[in-house]
């Protein structure tokens, strides 16, 4: 493969075998649902769960992100794009490390899901719906911020002033004001130990 010049290198160690090394398949389960949905408290409390059994993880949370990796974008759907293929691409290779990552990404919109499916492989992509109902993650706000969209003070906000196409065939669908962070994790885990 050759890009403006630039050769790929091939590495003499295959993925198979850093997998093989840690025990488990490198895969992504990637939650996404609108803000307060619940996507960074099942990520964190999965990575636990998963730690405590051995499992070698790491989560990439939507909001951390942009403290660092893409501190430089906003919320433009330009910008939304180039976080998730960014995320995207660092999970990509955290996999082919042999770890197991967890995504909690708004990713709002079915096109950018599916171009972070792209990169990281059909095989590898895991997709999960949190679908609790705008209302309530409105009613719980933790941030703040659907009080500020609907003062107008956060442009672009999902739910509110900017769309979210949710998934037409994700492989689990969590309502978390149906189901307890418990029994979720149970059904993620059921999601990442799948072959
Ligand atoms: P997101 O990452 O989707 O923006 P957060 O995880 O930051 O959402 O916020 C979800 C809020 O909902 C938290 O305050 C959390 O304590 C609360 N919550 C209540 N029940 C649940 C549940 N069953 N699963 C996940 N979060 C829950």
């Amino acid at each position: 493969m050759v890009t403006k010049g630039i050769v790929w290198h091939q590495g003499i160690v295959a993925r198979n075998e850093r997998e093989a090394l840690l025990g488990q398949t490198g895969v992504t389960i990637w939650l996404t649902g609108l803000s307060a949905s619940g996507k960074s408290t099942l990520a964190f409390a999965l990575e636990r769960r998963l730690l405590s059994e051995g499992k070698a993880c790491f989560t990439l949370d939507g909001d951390n992100v942009r403290h660092g990796l893409n501190r430089n974008l906003g919320f433009s759907s330009e910008d939304r794009s180039e976080n998730i293929r960014r995320v995207a691409e660092v999970s990509r290779l955290m996999n082919e490390a042999g770890l197991i990552v967890i995504v909690a990404l708004i990713s709002p919109l079915r096109s950018d899901r599916a171009m972070a499916k792209e990169i990281i492989g059909v095989e590898h992509f895991r997709e999960v719906y949190i679908s609790t109902p705008l209302e309530a993650c409105e009613a719980r706000d933790p941030k703040g911020l659907y009080v500020r969209a609907r003062a107008g003070e956060l442009a672009e906000f999902t739910g509110i002033s900017s769309p979210y196409e949710h998934p037409t065939s994700p492989e689990l669908i969590i309502n978390t004001l149906e189901t307890c962070v418990d029994s979720a994790l149970d059904q993620l885990c059921g999601v990442i130990m799948r072959k």
